[in-house]
């Protein structure tokens, strides 16, 4: 996942209810409580290097059929349907029905 990303309005939004759902937990969850709190550069480099890998572990980096950058606020269901984002999975939800 590209880091650049991380600075995306809906980022903070993914990461709590990465918390929420607990996706994460311990050490995990109380970097992402940092992050939240403080902001991705007040994290150590150790902290960032976990917190890296847990997004990396958590996230699609893009739609398996149409190849987007899947939006954070549809990260969630694309990690339960596969890899796909909301139009994809919506289209593909059509054409089984068919
Ligand atoms: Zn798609």
């Amino acid at each position: 996942m590209k880091v650049i990303r991380y600075n995306e309005e809906d980022f903070e939004g993914f990461v709590q209810d990465l918390i929420s759902t607990g996706r994460i937990e311990g050490k995990e969850a109380g970097i992402a409580k940092l992050m939240l709190d403080k902001g991705y550069d007040a994290l150590s480099d150790k902290q960032k290097y976990v917190f890296d890998k847990m997004i990396n572990e958590n996230s699609v980096e893009e739609c398996k059929r149409c190849a987007i950058d899947i939006p954070w606020c549809e990260m969630l269901e694309a990690l339960e349907n596969g890899g796909y984002c909301n139009y994809c999975q919506h289209m593909m939800e059509k054409i089984e029905q068919e």
